[in-house]
């Protein structure tokens, strides 16, 4: 198959905001972006080391129609259910939250050694899995599969494939890749994608090259028409989340913590939830 390498498009800059109980953090995607990263809905960056800034966390709110990814860089979060399912993310670790048919829960970050840092990332479902059983992929750190690079730079592979290697989670029908990268100055690195799937670079630290643009510490930039995308660095190195997964193509009506196909659903979704009635099945 000949290699066609993608452009670099839609520059996005995070904007600073704040959610939950005043949680400060960069919000990259959001409903403002209309749906223009199909399957991914939202990309949130937080990390502070003001504790003002997070300690109230995000106290019991629902889910319904999608996926949660939270993966932390630095300090931890507290995570409880309405099933009294309880569970703590540390540096490193990945929560793979399906909620699908409803999740009531809260999340907490915690600090460690005075530092809080990491993303939650919402994966869009197809229609016919919006109304499934939740379930939850909890990934510790020390199971992500790591690739160190010849010259420096390491892949955590936390979904999808690369190089060969399968990452800790599999099984997702929007077939998403999530690559923690780090390069060092003056290094290269290109990542087979297929032609169909959607696929962004959020770098968070350092700046990167992609189609001869920069892309610098708390940017975003869609990856278009091509099955490779090509990477470098050049006098900075370089920290990046690359996600890519196959677009749904379905409509999407978004209001709050629920993602349907219809207004209706939404409806129904705001009715179960007032009900008390969400999360049973
Ligand atoms: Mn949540």
């Amino acid at each position: 198959m000949t290699e066609k390498t993608r452009q670099l498009v839609n520059i996005i800059t995070g904007q600073t905001t704040s959610d939950g109980a005043g949680v400060k953090l960069k919000r990259v995607i959001s409903p403002q972006h209309k749906n223009a990263f199909d399957p991914f809905l939202l990309l949130d960056e937080f990390g502070s080391d003001e504790p003002a800034d997070y300690l109230g966390g995000f106290p019991s709110h629902p889910h319904r129609g999608f996926e949660t990814v939270t993966y932390m860089l630095k300090g931890a979060m507290l995570h409880r259910d309405h099933l009294g399912n309880e569970g703590h993310l540390r540096a490193g670790d990945v929560q793979w939250m399906t909620a699908a048919h409803g999740i009531i829960h809260s999340e907490m970050p915690e600090q460690e050694n005075g530092l809080l840092h990491g993303f939650q990332l919402w994966i869009n479902l197809p229609a016919n899995e919006k109304m499934k059983p939740p379930h939850y992929q909890d990934i510790a750190a020390v199971t992500i599969p790591q690739l160190d690079l010849a010259n420096g730079g390491t892949i955590k592979i936390i979904a999808g494939e690369y190089s060969s290697i399968q990452g800790a989670v599999q099984g997702v029908s929007t077939q998403p890749l999530y690559l923690d990268v780090s390069l060092s100055p003056q290094q290269s690195l290109t990542v087979p994608i297929d032609a169909q799937h959607t696929a962004v670079v959020y770098v968070y630290q350092g700046e990167l090259v992609i189609d001869n643009k920069v892309l610098q510490a708390g940017q975003l930039g869609q990856l278009i028409n091509g099955n490779v995308i090509s990477i470098v660095t050049q006098t900075q190195s370089a920290q990046f989340l690359l996600l890519a997964a196959l677009p749904l193509n379905e409509p999407v009506v978004q209001s709050g913590p629920f993602v349907m196909n219809t207004v209706e659903e939404i409806e129904q979704a705001f009715r179960d939830y007032r009900n008390g009635v969400l999360t049973l099945l």
